[in-house]
Parts: C-alpha cells; sequence; structure tokens
C-alpha cells in the first residue's frame, strides 16, 4: 500500500523514539530545570514497536531511525535493532544519539544490525560542551565516535548552529569531519516545542554558514540530488562532502514524507503538530492489523501540515511553544518527539 497526503508526499519514513529521558540538556532541546516524563508503563514495548513498525511498512514506509531522548539510554536497545533489522520491508535502519554512551555499545549496535549512525556533535571544545549540554561528557562523545568509526563504515555528525553559541566552529568541525571521513550537517536552530530560548537573532541562515565557509574554504559546489532528505549537500574544492539542514529558513515541508513515533506511542504527523494520533491505546486494547493499519492509512491522506512553512509567515517570531504548555503535555517537547 502506498499512502499518500493532501500535497501527494507519501509515507516513507519513519522515526522512532525508544525514550524521553536523556543524559545531557542541550540549551536548544531541554533548557529547563525540571521535566515532566512519559510514565514508564506507557511505553512501548519492542513487540508492540515492531508490530507498529509491520504496519508502517505495509503502508509504505522503508526508512525507520531510532531516537529519543537519547536513545541508548533504553535497556536492551540491540534487541530491538535485531528485530527490526530482520524485517527486509526496512530498506534504511539508523539511529540518531548524541553519543555519551556510545563507546561501549557500537560494536553491539553493529552486530544487531544497525545500518547507519548520526552523531550530534556541537562542539569541540570542553568547556562550551559543558555550557551548551550541562554535562562535561566531550571526552566520552569523542570516544564514542571513535568506536562508532571502527564498528560502521562511516558515520555522521549532526551539528546545531547557533549564533553566539558555536557558530564560530564552523570551519574547526568541518575540518574534524573530515578528518575522520565523515559527512557533517549543519542545522539551523529551529523553534520547535522545548526550544524555550529560541530567538531568531541566533539563527544562523544556511545562506551565512555557506558565505562563512566559502570564505575560508573558497567556492562551494551545491550538489544536485533527487531526494527527500532535508540535507542540501554541498561539496568544498577539495571533494570533502557537508550538508545543511535549512528548517527554520528554507523548510522542505513540500517533500516531506517522515512521521514520529513517541516512545508511549503517539503517532505525529510534523515535527510542529500539536497533537498525534494515540496508537498505543488501540493496540493495547486488543484492534486488528487491518484496524490500525486502516487508520494509518486514513489519517495519513488527511495529512496537510507543513509546520516550519507555516512558521515561515508568523509575525515576531519568539518560542513555538510556553514553558507551561509543555509542562502540561510533554508531547509538546522535541526531547520526546525524537528530533
Ligand atoms: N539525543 C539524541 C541526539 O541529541 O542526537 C537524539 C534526539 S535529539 C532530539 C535529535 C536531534 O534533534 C539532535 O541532532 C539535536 O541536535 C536536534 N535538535 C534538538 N533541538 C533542536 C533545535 N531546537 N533545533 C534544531 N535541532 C534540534
Ligand atoms: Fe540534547 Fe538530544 Fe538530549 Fe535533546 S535529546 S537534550 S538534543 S542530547
Ligand atoms: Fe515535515 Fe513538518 Fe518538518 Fe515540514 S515542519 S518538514 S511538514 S515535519
Amino acid at each position: 500500500m502506498n499512502v499518500i497526503d493532501r500535497f501527494e508526499r507519501p509515507l516513507r519514513s519513519l522515526r522512532i523514539s525508544v525514550t524521553d529521558r536523556c543524559n545531557l540538556r542541550c540549551q536548544y532541546c531541554m533548557p529547563e530545570t525540571d521535566y515532566v516524563w512519559l510514565p514508564r508503563e506507557s511505553l512501548l514495548t519492542f513487540e508492540e514497536i515492531t508490530t507498529l513498525v509491520d504496519l508502517f511498512t505495509a503502508a509504505g514506509v522503508d526508512r525507520v531511525r531510532l531516537t529519543g531522548g537519547e536513545p541508548l539510554l533504553r535497556r536492551n536497545l540491540p534487541d530491538l535493532i535485531e528485530m527490526l533489522a530482520a524485517r527486509p520491508s526496512i530498506r534504511d535502519l539508523a539511529l540518531t544519539t548524541n553519543g555519551v554512551l556510545l563507546a561501549n555499545q557500537a560494536d553491539a549496535l553493529r552486530a544487531a544490525g544497525l545500518g547507519r549512525i548520526t552523531i550530534s556533535l556541537d562542539t569541540l571544545r570542553a568547556d562550551r560542551f559543558q555550557t551548551l549540554t550541562r554535562f562535561d561528557a566531550l571526552p566520552a562523545v569523542m570516544a564514542g565516535i571513535d568506536a562508532a568509526r571502527r564498528a560502521f563504515d562511516s558515520v555522521k555528525l549532526d551539528t546545531v548552529v547557533i549564533r553566539g553559541g558555536n557558530d564560530d566552529e564552523l570551519v574547526p568541525l568541518l575540518d574534524y569531519a573530515r578528518s575522520i571521513d565523515a559527512e557533517i550537517r549543519f542545522i539551523e536552530y529551529m523553534d520547535v516545542g522545548g526550544a524555550t530560548r529560541w530567538s531568531m537573532d541566533e539563527v544562523v541562515p544556511r545562506a551565512e554558514m555557506l558565505a562563512r565557509i566559502e570564505a575560508h574554504y573558497g567556492p562551494v559546489e551545491a550538489l544536485k540530488e533527487m531526494s527527500s532528505a532535508p540535507a542540501e549537500r554541498y561539496q568544498l574544492p577539495d571533494g570533502t562532502v557537508f550538508g545543511v539542514i535549512a528548517s527554520t529558513t528554507e523548510p522542505f515541508c513540500a517533500s516531506c514524507d517522515r512521521s514520529r513515533l513517541t516512545a508511549d506511542g503517539l503517532w505525529l504527523l510534523c515535527l510542529y503538530a500539536r497533537g498525534g494520533l494515540d496508537l498505543r491505546r488501540p493496540l493495547r486494547r486488543g484492534a486488528s492489523p487491518e484496524e490500525l493499519l486502516n487508520l494509518i492509512a486514513t489519517v495519513w491522506t488527511m495529512r496537510a501540515d507543513r509546520g516550519a512553512e507555516e512558521r515561515l509567515g508568523s509575525p515576531e517570531r519568539a518560542a513555538l511553544i510556553p514553558v507551561t504548555a509543555l509542562k502540561k503535555d510533554s508531547h509538546l517537547e522535541m526531547h520526546t518527539r525524537g528530533g
């Protein structure tokens, strides 16, 4: 079955958050002191996740990315990866992690069948890492990256660029990525739920990032690719490839084929969606696979979300969701949605 939404976008990609807990407190994602966590009994079991994944793949999904919170905090994660890797309908099985716990887990993740790994890395400076995340964990992340390089053919790095925060590290981070043969992607700071300190002044637009990179390395060539991936990819004069995800200033909703499943089974059609479809309840009440698949297909067919594009038009743009609303509904948080 290939379902398409109201803008003729297929359902191809699913990001699954396996936990809302995190061992960092990145200032662009979890800047507050207190958080309301999902009740443990509400978390989907691995069997429940794979049951839902089978329905999603029946509806057209062939790319799955595990995320969180911090996915490596979920106990026995390799077991879930093994279950997913055994499904031929999943063409691409990937994971996004902050890397803190990766050094001890990279081999097991690879052995379980994980295809690709992306590690978030916003700075190469230990003092700044602490300022940005509230934890002194850069050495652990670097050890995690080393372990992942040994275990996987290649790794990717993701960097959220914040003006006055880490935007002076575009070149050092690119040089580092090049030195370890990793592709780095610079992400514009987004005003998603949870980014309660967001302001447009702190966003470095893609055009500015590219201008700064060109000023250092020389002309950058845009790679022409047919893809629904959010990153535009570029090449330095020496052939080094990197990406920029311009979700804030030049959103790509028109080709968005991704949706998100929270750790407790809420299916979200857009990163900016105020609500979603609770799949846990019908699943636990024993709904048949046909019933659930029908629900998924019907809801996707009605999808008209283009959250980031709509945000472009909002006057005096500020943080999307106030802290009071986040405290009442943690499903609005980026760390619950999985990024
Ligand atoms: N904890 C893992 C990590 O940090 O890689 C996975 C979950 S995290 C929510 C997924 C991605 O969302 C990370 O790459 C993170 O940098 C990104 N992210 C979180 N808040 C963001 C924001 N306000 N703007 C842009 N990207 C953000
Ligand atoms: Fe940082 Fe990821 Fe944790 Fe958010 S979920 S605070 S981005 S490590
Ligand atoms: Fe897709 Fe929503 Fe992001 Fe637009 S804002 S790219 S529709 S998830």
